[in-house]
């Protein structure tokens, strides 16, 4: 054979220099790109051998990445379909050079350069040139009769061709690694790459450093590509551990298998919730035909799925679009639409099968499906009938199953055990509920009730349309609580409550506390310099404390009979005890009832 030199278009010369530079923070996808093209090679030549184009085989075809660690020399060989001298001028020297010129017009110039670029496919074989200062190729055709060829350049744009070397069909690709590459590169590092890039690519790859043994790192049959029924669960908590390095089991899964309108196979899991110290990056490992791609692709998973993990294999991606172009992507969006819409349809039916487990996972959801509830109407929609509510007992039930009218609540942080305890012995249930999320998420479902549940916290029982104002409270008996509460504006009522509860107790208007309550979260969201007035604008809305007098008590009668300095006495004190029942006893008030109630022992 002819000895072939030549050179590339002089134009492009400068293409390298702006290669390297772009994709210098992920120069290590030259590694995918290589082992991609080596896994294209053995399925072109499955494709001709099922075509009778080709000899058949026997042998299960391979791809083997051998790093020596002397000669500096990373080869990437496979068994595929190989190229003739023709071939290597036609593809290697045409095809993948124009295909390289094009990647490097496309994205000049583009903003945010090659970062912008998602998983920055089309560079292909010439990513050699950003590790090594030398590449070669030896290929066999697997045609009849073919003869080996070799291709050698230094720097990308003048090569040598010559008679090849191998003589079993297949492509070697030998990579001299560069002086950086070569620190870069330890075969620890190769071996992470190869398995992060590659781990699920459908041929084996063996990596062989120097004389070692050398050791399969795929796995050729990923789980998200067979079919559901004929998996395990243990099978699917194998292969979660397994890619995510952790003992944990996940509460449940997603098998996603999608052909139309776009094509998406994958796995979602959603993790046992480990605390606040999670890991937020390498959630969801995207790959586009079992060749990973990205692990960070934010635009396609909600918000409120941030928790989830597992793997999407979508090859309908658009992998050579920017970032700010993703987030408008159809593709992107519906994908992202049929996520959110399957995790709800798997909430659902997990409730509906097997209601116990669904209770158990609930303490663990319960935050992602209220934040989900809020940000997303569709999910909203779908979660509906398995929302549910932790009742201070530690039993649940669900908001579906709620009668038409107040749901009662405390806070899970402000004990009310008083007005707990009147509630149940009422036979009504008092919910537990979070100052944060659960305020807006209530009020969510307020309005979407239109009106059918109202929300009230446990000591607002007096809400003014709930039971009907009590009867108002006697002139001097209102001055002298407005006194000894030095609230000016206190209200009173008297009431009848049985003779089990308190002279007296407090309650307040719900949506005016609310209100109050949300600006006092604001005020912690707001900078620093604003907290202040916030939280003086918060203090102002506190809404106005109605005091309710039992007429009931047995110390209400003899309120009459006593001295005005004794029942004023009297009445700080049951004041203070309204202020304990309702975990609102502080400062002064806490230290004049100490001393109080020791005189009361001194009497
Ligand atoms: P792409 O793979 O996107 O077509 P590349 O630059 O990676 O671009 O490769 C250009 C062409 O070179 C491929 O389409 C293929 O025909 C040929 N090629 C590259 N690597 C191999 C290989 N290992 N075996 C056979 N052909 C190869």
């Amino acid at each position: 054979m002819d000895i072939k030199s030549g050179k590339l278009s002089v134009e492009s010369e400068n293409i390298f220099p702006i290669i390297k530079q772009w994709l210098y923070a992920e120069e290590e996808i030259f590694l995918r790109e290589l082992v991609s093209n080596a896994v294209d090679a053995i399925s072109k030549r499955k494709h001709l051998i099922l075509l009778g184009d080709a000899p058949a085989t026997d042998q299960a075809l391979r791809i083997d990445v051998k790093l020596d660690t002397e000669a500096n020399m990373l080869t990437i060989s496979d068994q595929g379909i190989g190229m003739t001298a023709e071939e290597v001028d036609r593809y290697i020297n045409q095809i993948a050079y124009s295909g390289l010129v094009d990647y490097v017009e496309k994205y000049q110039g583009g903003a945010g350069g090659g970062q912008a670029v998602i998983g920055h496919f089309g560079l292909g074989f010439y990513s050699a040139f950003m590790v090594a200062d030398q590449v070669e190729i030896q290929s066999l055709s697997c045609l009849a009769g073919a003869a080996p060829v070799s291709w050698l350049s230094k720097d990308g744009l003048e090569y040598q061709m010559a008679e090849g070397k191998r003589d079993e069909v297949g492509t070697d690709v030998i990579l001299h690694l560069d002086a950086e590459a070569r620190k870069a590169y330890s075969a620890s590092k190769l071996r992470g790459l190869l398995k992060r890039y590659c781990g699920f690519m459908p041929y084996p790859i063996y990596f062989q450093v120097d004389e070692e043994e050398a050791e399969q790192l795929n796995d050729t049959e990923p789980l998200w590509l067979r079919n559901a029924k004929a998996i395990s669960e243990e099978d699917y908590i194998k292969f979660y551990q397994k890619t995510f390095a952790t003992e944990l089991k996940p509460l449940f899964w997603i098998h996603l298998n999608l052909d139309y309108p776009f094509r998406l196979k994958g796995i979602l899991y959603f993790p046992a919730y480990t605390g606040p110290y999670l890991e937020l990056s390498n959630r969801i490992l995207i790959y586009s035909r079992q060749v990973f791609v990205s692990d960070d692709l934010r635009e396609m998973i909600p918000d409120f799925l941030f928790l989830l993990q597992g793997t999407l294999d979508c090859p309908d991606l658009p992998l050579n679009v920017s970032r700010s172009y993703l987030q408008n992507d159809q593709t992107i969006r519906a994908l992202s639409k049929h996520i959110v819409s399957k995790v709800g349809d798997k909430l659902a039916e997990i409730y509906q099968d097997d209601p116990d487990r669904y209770q158990s996972m609930w303490p663990q959801i319960a935050d992602f499906v209220k934040l989900g509830c809020l940000q997303n109407v569709a999910f909203a929609d779908k979660v509906k009938p398995c929302l549910l509510l932790e009742e201070v007992d530690g039993s649940f039930q669900a908001l579906a199953d709620q009668a038409e009218g107040p749901i009662y609540y405390v806070y899970n942080d402000h004990r009310l055990d008083l007005y707990t305890d009147r509630l149940h012995a009422e036979g009504k249930a008092v919910f537990r509920m979070q100052k944060g999320l659960d305020l807006q998420w209530m009020s969510q479902i307020e309005a979407q009730s239109q009106g059918k549940y109202r929300f009230i916290r446990a000591d607002s029982l007096a809400h003014p349309d709930e039971e009907g104002p009590g009867e108002a409270l006697a002139e001097d008996l209102l001055n002298c609580l407005r006194k000894v509460s030095k609230l000016s504006d206190l209200e009173g009522q008297v009431k009848a409550q049985g003779a089990e509860a308190p002279l007296l107790s407090l309650v307040e208007d719900e949506a005016a506390r609310r209100f109050a309550d949300m600006q006092e979260i604001y005020a912690k969201l707001v900078p620093e310099e604003e907290r202040a007035t916030m939280e003086e604008m918060a203090g102002q809305l506190k809404p106005h404390h109605t005091v309710l007098v039992n007429t009931d008590n047995p110390l209400y009668s003899s309120l009459d009979s006593r001295s005005e300095e004794d029942q004023e006495d009297l009445l700080r004190y049951a004041y203070y005890l309204a202020l304990l029942a309702k975990d609102e006893l502080r400062g002064e008030e806490l230290k004049a009832f100490l001393k109080a109630s020791e005189k009361l022992w001194t009497k």
